[in-house]
């Protein structure tokens, strides 16, 4: 061990960065350590803490102390199978003791209420993602680590080949070499790099619009600068999280949850997906990945009736500031959302003709089974209530990405992994790490973010300490 302080650089400012920098320095003072914990982070300071910042972190807890033993074989059912099992086990096990360590820097958690439909149950910080990043970021500084802003991570270096030895920044002006004995790349995904989305989703995804403010900073910078380095990579390259927004909104993450309970058209005014196929969260990634990129115009609408205003709470499940459009009928509708007419006419009557089940058997907060006759094409499998109720409503819905799922090989000590093994001195947690394939494990991001960026800095400095 070395009389200076050693030091351990952590890319990002978000859950996993924050969680990494203050875990590296409560271990490095419980080791009686000296350790230099610097945080990088390409933003400016009024503007960090990436997708983080910006979201609800639904945790897929039962409590803050309880989690469901099938947690990790949930993981890896929802990964069809590709998912590590090391990983999801290790983060099953570290989950509660993580969120009891976020309890002991402030942030509380209550059970929310999930939009409108049912499924796992969650547990959420008060004040969301926000709360974390200020309460990390206030621990942390207590903690002595220090913050570096506006300077994006740009190029790792290495020394005799694998050996981590600093990171190159560059602001707008300047570029900075930063020497690090350890580094932690948690820096986000790579949903607000255009080039890297056409690359690996094709021609289109380059203009998917940004679910947040915070989401454009997550350009693949972590990725990109440990794959030159040689780390090989894990995670479903062609999976992303996306859901539906309201185009007009100004608001972040300004989704549109009600549209199982009406229909879905496309700009031609005609339906093409199972609207009721599952639970809200069962179907919103497919359904706004097929509005991106196979519907005409990139654009959809959700069409229902007054009686959405009669389901308890439909507020919670609409985050657009915009009202919908309303008119007298279908026709006057369609002319306002410039769909033809006649097609929505015939859309909505075909619709109505197979909604013949009891509509007393309606319920929107779980899998009602009032599925409309078989004859409709694409089916409808639940909530198949006729429209009938003036005023007509349409909301419009467009495809918004929040992260992306390729990225980094790490095993559960949070070391990036090459061919020959961990890269000695190199982790990474969040989004910057692979791990999901298929779909979303819904209500995980943000758990996994904390639970391996809290992991990634206890083992760097273990890393350091057997220097
Ligand atoms: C609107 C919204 C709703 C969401 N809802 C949920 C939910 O309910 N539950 C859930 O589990 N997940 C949810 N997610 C996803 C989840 O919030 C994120 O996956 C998680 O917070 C990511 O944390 P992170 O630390 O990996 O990345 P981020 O929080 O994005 O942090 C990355 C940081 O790295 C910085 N950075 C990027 N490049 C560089 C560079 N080159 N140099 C230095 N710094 C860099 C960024 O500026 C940023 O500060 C949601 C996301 C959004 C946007």
């Amino acid at each position: 061990m070395t009389q200076n302080p050693q030091r351990l650089v952590v890319v990002g400012h978000g859950a996993a960065g924050l969680a990494a920098a203050l875990s590296a320095a409560e271990q490095a003072q419980s080791l009686g350590l000296p350790i230099d914990v610097t945080v990088v982070e390409k933003s400016r300071e009024d503007e960090a803490g990436g997708n983080t910042r910006w979201s609800p972190s639904n945790m897929r807890l039962d409590a803050p102390d309880r989690i469901d033993a099938n947690f990790a074989d949930d993981m890896l059912r929802a990964c069809g199978g590709h998912g590590d099992p090391d990983y999801f086990s290790t983060l099953a096990d570290n989950a509660t003791a993580t969120i009891g360590w976020l309890q002991d820097h402030g942030v509380e958690f209550v059970t929310p209420l999930y939009y409108l439909s049912a499924g796992p149950a969650r547990i959420q910080p008060v004040g969301g993602g926000g709360a974390i990043v200020a309460r990390l970021l206030e621990a942390a500084k207590r903690a002595g680590v220090k913050f570096i802003y506006d300077s994006p991570v740009s190029r790792l270096v290495m020394v005799e080949g694998d050996q981590v030895s600093g990171v190159e920044a560059r602001s707008r002006d300047a570029v900075t070499m930063l020497d690090a004995d350890a580094v932690i790349l948690a820096c986000g995904g790579f949903q607000g790099n255009p080039a890297m989305m056409r690359a690996h989703f094709g021609p289109g995804a380059e203009i998917i619009k940004l679910i947040s403010p915070g989401t454009r900073f997550d350009t693949g910078d972590g990725i990109r600068v440990a794959t030159e380095r040689g780390a090989s990579v894990s995670g479903d390259w062609n999976g992303m999280h996306i859901e539906p927004v309201d185009p007009r909104a100004a608001n972040s993450a300004a989704v549109v949850l009600v549209y199982p309970y009406g229909i879905v058209v496309d700009a031609d005014g005609r339906r093409f997906f199972d609207e009721g196929g599952g639970l809200m969260h069962e179907t919103w990634e497919a359904l706004a990945r097929d509005i991106h990129f196979a519907r005409p115009r990139n654009i959809a609408y959700a069409i229902l009736d007054s009686r959405l205003f009669e389901i308890d709470g439909f507020e919670r499940a609409i985050r657009s500031e915009v009202p919908p459009y309303r008119a007298p009928s279908i026709e006057a509708l369609a002319a306002q959302i410039r769909i033809p007419a006649a097609n929505l006419r015939q859309t909505v009557d075909a619709f109505n003709a197979a909604a013949t089940g009891d509509p007393a058997r309606f319920d929107a907060s779980r899998c009602d089974g009032l599925a409309a006759a078989d004859t409709l094409k694409p089916p409808k499998s639940n909530w198949a209530r006729a429209i009938m109720k003036p005023p007509f409503l349409a909301y419009p819905l467009v495809g918004a990405i929040a992260y992306t799922f390729g990225g980094l090989a790490t095993n559960a000590r949070a070391e990036v992994l090459c061919e020959q093994g961990p890269m000695p001195g190199l982790y990474a947690a969040g989004e910057t790490t692979g791990h999901f394939y298929r779909t979303a494990p819904n209500a995980v991001a943000v758990l996994r973010a904390l639970v391996f960026g809290k992991i990634a800095g206890r083992e760097a400095v273990e890393f350091l300490h057997r220097r």
